[in-house]
């Protein structure tokens, strides 16, 4: 049963009377899966995501070490921590458990009271380095994906592309005279104004896939997977309407006198050697277009037209 807002582990053994036992353990503190055998434990891992992994190593249908080792080589699963339960007592299999990645090793029979610790240990330092992480991909001002986290995505959607044949859309956008809104209104209103501009930004992106960040300043960055230059132009229209139908007051900035933004778009199809600088460079040199021809508006650079 899931119980909400219980870490959930999932117990691997092919031993019924084991994963009995450990379900009884467990059960009073966490959500429980169990699975009795190696092919299931990584069905159940890929696609329930739980907190932890407790695996045995002598599966009748594999060995734990290779089931560890496919969980820690996968995106999707690489970050749940693993511990061996097993009747391996040897200091080789433990230091192998270690070796490709495992957190723990705790050799059966076991006791209950120091099995439940090591967990909670585990699963307490998991929370944290999960709360690290987004702290480290969020933007603390806006609390949308920063620099790092765009960059990131940026490199996995290029390649995806690049593998896929399929276009990718870049979308670089700037608010147009914010140092005067700034200078006119002060530091907190700037504030303000770009926290209400990364909301709506959001608001309009619903494809998973499609990333907003702030890039710095007064700097954004919209990444569009399978999007081609049609579909990214009709995008940057939205952005750039619905900015501006915000109406916020910018009396500095003519001739609409509220917040506008400028608008870079680059799509590529990415073949070498076209690499995401390449992809970046266009854009941003799109969006200087856009300034230069009069801002709130959007200027287009298609990237494989350049080679
Ligand atoms: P342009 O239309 O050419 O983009 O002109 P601009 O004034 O927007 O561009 P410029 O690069 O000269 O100024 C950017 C300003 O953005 C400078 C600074 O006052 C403001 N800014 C940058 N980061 C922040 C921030 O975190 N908060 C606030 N309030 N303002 C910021
Ligand atoms: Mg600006
Ligand atoms: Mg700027």
């Amino acid at each position: 049963m899931h119980k909400p807002d219980t870490p959930t582990i999932l117990a691997v053994d092919d031993s019924p009377e084991n994963l009995d036992l450990i379900r009884n353990i467990l059960e009073p503190h966490y959500t429980v899966k169990v699975a009795p055998s190696g092919a299931l434990a990584l069905h159940i891992a890929r696609s329930y995501q739980p907190d932890m992994v407790l695996l045995d190593i002598m599966l009748h249908d594999s060995d734990g070490y290779d089931v560890c080792r496919q969980l820690k080589a996968s995106d999707k699963t690489r970050n749940i921590p693993v511990i061996f339960l097993t009747a391996k007592r040897s200091e080789a299999d433990e230091v192998q458990g270690f070796k490709i990645g495992g957190c723990d090793y705790i050799t059966k029979p076991f006791s209950p009271a120091i099995m439940l610790a090591r967990i909670k240990t585990h699963i307490q330092l998991k929370a944290k380095t999960d709360l690290l992480e987004k702290l480290a991909s969020l933007d603390g001002l806006t609390e949308i994906p920063n620099r790092r986290a765009f960059d990131t995505a940026l490199e996995r959607q290029f390649s995806q592309a690049q593998r896929t044949a399929t276009p990718l859309s870049l979308l670089i956008m700037d608010i147009d005279y914010f140092k005067q809104y700034n200078d006119h209104y002060g530091h907190p209103m700037g504030d303000d104004c770009l926290r209400r501009v990364a909301k709506t930004l959001q608001a309009l992106t619903h494809r998973p896939g499609d990333l907003v960040a702030r890039l710095g300043g007064e700097e954004f960055a919209i990444l569009l997977p399978n999007t081609d230059l049609a579909g990214a132009m009709l995008r940057a229209s939205q952005y750039r309407a619905a900015i501006e139908e915000l109406r916020i007051q910018h009396p500095l900035n003519e001739p609409t006198h509220f917040v506008t933004v400028s608008i870079g778009v680059g799509t590529t199809i990415p073949v070498a050697p076209l690499s995401q600088a390449d992809l970046l460079e266009v854009t941003d040199n799109a969006l200087y277009q856009a300034k230069k021809q009069g801002r709130n508006q959007i200027c287009r650079i298609n990237a494989p037209l350049i080679r």
